[in-house]
C-alpha cells in the first residue's frame, strides 16, 4: 500500500522531470490504465516502486488512443536489462546485440527495453556507405530514447501510474490529425534503416493515416536501399506487412511508392500480370478478413499464394515442352522458392509448408476410390483445401471442382462414398497404378490437368 502510494507520487513528481517534453494528463485523451493489459501494468508498477522510471510504449499507446485494441505491450524503463530482470522471477534476457527482458505475466509475455540512445560522436563509422546505421546498441535517456523512435505517434509514453503520457514530438497532435511524421529528418532516418519506409507504408494502410510530405517525398529516390536490408527482417517485415489485416491497402500503397520491389523479388511482375494479380489481391482479401476476425493465418499459406503464379508459369512451360505433370511441378517449385531465396530468407519450416500446400493441389483432382478420404486426413489439409478455393475464386481451377469438396467436407459416410466419381472414368489410372511406386506426389501424375 505504501509503495503504491509512494509511486504515485513518484509519478506525479516524474512530471517536472520531463524536459522538451509535453506531459499530458492521458485521461484527457481517454485513456485510463484499466485499459491495458494486466501483465504490462504490473510490470510498469513493479519497476516503478523499486525506484526506476517505466512507461507502455510504442503501437500500443498509439492503439489505445485511437480506440483500436493493442497487439502488445512493450514497455521501456531506465533500468538496465539485468537490473530488471532482478525484479521479477519469472523473466528471461533475451538477445544479444541489444538485450531486453521478456517478463512473464501469468499467460502474457511484457517485452521491456533500456531506454535507448545514439552512439557517441555521431554516427561516424557505424553506417554502410549509404547512411544504414550497422549498430544502434547504446543506452541513453529518456528523451533520447524517444528521438530514436521512428514515428512521432510511435514516440508516446503512457505512465499507467501517474495516467499521463509523455510527448516529446507532438505525437498526440500528429495523431488526432491522421498524419504520420518521421522524427528528424526523413531522408537520413530513412537512409539509417531503409526498414522505415515499409513501416510508414503499414502504418499508413493500417491508421487509414497521411505520410506527411516531408516524410513521403524521399520514399521513391530511397526505394533501391531496401534491397541492402539484412533479409531476415525484411521477412519479418513482410509477413508484419501481410499479417496486419490491411495487407491489400499496404501493397497499394507500396505500389504507389515505388516500394514493392524490394519485398519480394517477384512482386513487381506478379502485380503486374492481371492474371496473377487478380489471385494475390483476393488471397490477401480473405487474410485481411481472417485477421480482422482474429482468426490464425500462417505465413506458409500467404507466400505460397504469393509464389503460386511464378510456380504456374513455369510448370505450364515444362509441361508444353512434354515433362511429366508432376515431376514438372516440383521443379518449378523448387525453382520459384530458389530465386526468393537469394533475396528473403524463408525459413525451412515455412518452405515446407509451401511445399505441401502447392504439392497438395493435384491430388484435389482425384475423387474416385480411397484416394479422397486419404486426403482429408492429411495434416496439411484445410490449408490445402483453403488454397484450392482460391484457385476456384480467381477462375484459375473449376468451381466444380471446389464445390465438390466442400459438399465432400460436410457429407455424412454414406453421402460421401455416392459422391465419389466411378473410377472407370479415371482411363489409365488402373494399368499405371499398377506399374508406379505408390509415393503419395508422384501416383496423381496421370491425373492432373491443371
Ligand atoms: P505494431 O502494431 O505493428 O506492433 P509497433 O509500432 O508496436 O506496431 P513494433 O515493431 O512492435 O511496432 O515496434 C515497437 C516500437 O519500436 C515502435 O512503436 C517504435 O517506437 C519503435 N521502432 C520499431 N521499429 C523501429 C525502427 N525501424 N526504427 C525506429 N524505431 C522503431
Ligand atoms: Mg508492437
Amino acid at each position: 500500500m505504501f509503495k503504491k502510494f509512494m509511486a504515485r507520487i513518484f509519478g506525479r513528481y516524474a512530471k517536472t522531470r520531463h524536459k522538451n517534453a509535453a506531459v499530458l494528463d492521458a485521461r484527457k485523451y481517454g485513456l485510463r490504465r484499466d485499459q491495458i493489459s494486466n501483465g504490462s501494468l504490473r510490470t510498469v508498477e513493479t519497476l516503478q516502486q523499486r525506484g526506476y522510471r517505466a512507461f507502455i510504449v510504442g503501437g500500443a499507446v498509439r492503439d489505445l488512443l485511437i480506440g483500436e485494441k493493442p497487439k502488445d505491450y512493450d514497455v521501456a524503463t531506465d533500468a538496465m536489462p539485468e537490473e530488471v530482470r532482478q525484479c521479477f522471477r519469472r523473466s528471461r534476457v533475451i538477445g544479444r546485440r541489444f538485450q531486453i527482458v521478456h517478463v512473464l505475466m501469468g499467460s502474457e509475455t511484457v517485452e521491456v527495453t533500456t531506454f535507448r540512445g545514439r552512439h557517441p560522436g555521431g554516427a561516424k563509422g557505424l553506417t554502410d556507405n549509404h547512411g544504414r546505421l550497422l549498430r544502434d546498441n547504446v543506452f541513453g535517456n529518456h528523451k533520447e530514447d524517444a528521438e530514436r523512435r521512428d514515428f512521432t505517434i510511435n514516440a508516446l509514453y503512457f505512465d499507467p501510474v501517474a495516467e499521463t503520457i509523455v510527448d516529446y514530438h507532438n505525437g498526440v497532435a500528429d495523431l488526432k490529425e491522421k498524419r504520420l511524421r518521421v522524427i528528424g529528418d526523413p531522408e537520413t532516418r530513412y537512409r539509417e534503416d531503409p526498414v522505415r519506409m515499409l513501416r510508414a507504408v503499414r502504418l499508413a494502410a493500417k491508421l487509414g493515416f497521411v505520410i506527411d510530405p516531408k516524410a513521403q517525398k524521399p520514399l521513391r529516390g530511397l526505394a533501391p536501399l531496401i534491397e541492402n536490408v539484412p533479409s531476415a527482417r525484411l521477412v519479418d517485415e513482410t509477413l508484419k506487412l501481410l499479417m496486419s489485416g490491411h495487407a491489400v491497402e499496404s501493397l497499394e500503397r507500396l505500389r504507389a511508392e515505388g516500394l514493392h520491389g524490394g519485398l519480394l523479388p517477384l512482386l513487381d511482375i506478379v502485380l503486374d500480370n492481371p492474371r496473377s494479380e487478380r489471385f494475390v489481391r483476393q488471397a490477401l482479401q480473405g487474410t485481411d478478413r481472417r485477421v480482422r476476425e482474429r482468426k490464425p493465418v500462417s505465413s506458409g499459406f500467404l507466400f505460397a499464394a504469393l509464389l503460386w503464379h511464378d510456380v504456374l508459369d513455369q510448370w505450364e512451360t515444362l509441361r508444353d515442352s512434354g515433362e511429366l505433370p508432376m515431376p514438372s511441378l516440383f521443379l518449378s517449385m523448387d525453382s520459384a522458392l530458389a530465386r526468393q531465396g537469394e533475396k528473403l530468407a524463408i525459413t525451412r519450416r515455412i518452405a515446407g509448408d509451401i511445399r505441401e500446400i502447392w504439392s497438395l493441389q493435384p491430388r484435389f483432382e482425384q475423387r474416385a476410390g480411397k484416394r479422397p478420404y486419404g486426403l482429408l486426413e492429411h495434416p496439411r489439409f484445410r490449408a490445402a483445401y483453403d488454397f484450392l478455393l482460391l484457385r476456384v475464386e480467381s477462375g484459375e481451377a473449376p468451381a466444380e471442382l471446389g464445390q465438390w469438396w466442400t459438399e465432400f467436407l460436410d457429407a455424412g459416410a454414406s453421402e460421401r462414398a455416392a459422391m465419389l466419381l466411378p473410377a472407370e472414368t479415371r482411363g489409365t489410372r488402373r494399368r499405371r497404378r499398377r506399374r508406379a511406386a505408390p509415393s503419395a506426389p508422384l501416383e496423381s501424375a496421370d491425373s492432373t490437368t491443371i
